[in-house]
């Protein structure tokens, strides 16, 4: 079975929601670095998160799922600015033209494609890089 990175997380907690969610619906996903992170948080960076793998026949009906569960959860999340509750997601891939480039972004980061993501206060249009934690 050929595994698909959809996600990666630096927050343990939010990592293992998503898996839970997941399982729940019947994905065949699991953790990966999972340990190195909880272990020791300075190595993030290193390992590039905790990677959340799908298999390729369920990455569609994940993807789904997980910006569904994302939209709902951040409906409850105020911005930490302007205090509207009005954060969306967003998204930015960043995929070198040239060979070079790519091959840099794989010695640095161990992939080719750079996937971005964030989350945008539409009342203030104030970009917010990680979740405001309130579990
Ligand atoms: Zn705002």
């Amino acid at each position: 079975m050929e595994y698909k990175q959809i996600a990666t997380y630096d927050n343990y907690l939010l990592a293992n929601m998503t898996l839970g969610m997941l399982q729940e619906n019947e994905i065949d996903c699991h953790l990966k670095d999972e340990y190195i992170v909880t272990v020791d948080p300075l190595l993030n960076p290193a390992v590039g998160g905790i990677k959340l793998m799908v298999s390729a026949h369920d990455f569609p009906a994940a993807g789904v799922l997980i910006t569904e569960a994302e939209n709902e959860y951040l409906k409850e999340i105020p911005c930490p600015f302007c205090k509207s509750c009005s954060l969306v997601v967003e998204e930015k891939t960043d995929r070198p033209d040239s060979f070079w480039g790519r091959m840099k972004n794989l010695v640095a980061y161990g992939q080719e494609e750079l996937h971005q993501k964030y989350y945008r206060c539409q009342g203030c249009g104030g970009k917010v890089d990680e979740i405001p934690s309130s579990l």
